[in-house]
């Protein structure tokens, strides 16, 4: 899953950055409100944090311009103005969510995972598809009763893969989704992690879930194709 912070304080935009990527988000970061409409123009985010307060443009004509330009990202805004009038001009304008500074990193996670959720077609933190078992807030997984360890990054691209079951995913899609802006395009770095992907999930076992569609891209199915 990806996501944008707009968020001109350094300190809150890489304190956020950092338990993020922890908790196996890519992020990449606008520091004003202009490069933030760009980034959330060009690039498919499943989630954006808007602070309101910026050195450009303010953070609520952001979120206007975004939802002008179509784009149904989630958005959770980051107010420092504890008032109930900037709360409803924010949903008015098309947040979907907001928090308020000083924030408890612990709710925003969680904000940020059920905002995510809500996109999607799952609706609680563990996702049970055919053998497989996935606690994404936990970061356990297993198949049967086997557990899997996984690194972050095949965490990140299994839940991905889960989120989308079904569905045809090229590795455009993946690399937009599971990378972030430093992704070099031309690597096999997505195949190379699909296959370690499917050494731990599918190599044991008589079904596999990962399925390859010969130069199109990737789909995670427990059916056959
Ligand atoms: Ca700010």
């Amino acid at each position: 899953m990806r996501i944008l912070i707009i968020e001109d304080e350094a300190k809150i935009s890489n304190a956020l950055q950092r338990a993020l990527i922890d908790k196996m988000y890519s992020v990449d970061i606008a520091i004003n409100g202009e490069d933030g409409i760009f980034y959330a123009q060009t690039n498919d985010y499943d989630l954006i944090i808007l602070d309101i307060l910026l050195p450009d443009i303010n953070g609520m004509l952001v979120c206007k311009k975004i939802r002008k330009s179509k784009i149904t990202t989630p958005i959770l805004m980051l107010t420092a103005l504890d008032s109930v009038d900037n709360k409803i001009k924010g949903l008015d304008e098309g947040a979907d969510d907001y928090i308020t500074k000083p924030f408890d990193l612990g709710e925003l996670l969680a904000r940020v995972r059920s905002l995510i959720r809500r996109n999607s077609d799952q609706k609680t933190s563990i996702i049970e598809i055919g053998e497989l078992f996935m606690d994404t807030s936990e970061r356990k997984v297993r198949r049967l009763d086997k557990e899997i360890k996984l690194s972050a990054k095949e965490f990140a691209l299994l839940e991905y893969f889960v989120m989308h079951q079904n569905k045809v995913l090229t590795r455009e899609m993946i690399s937009e989704h599971v990378w972030d802006m430093n992704f070099d395009p031309q690597s096999n770095v997505i195949d190379s992690f699909v296959r370690f992907l499917r050494q731990k999930i599918d190599k044991d076992f008589k079904k596999p879930y990962i399925h390859t569609l010969r130069n199109v891209g990737y789909k995670f199915s427990i059916y056959e194709l």
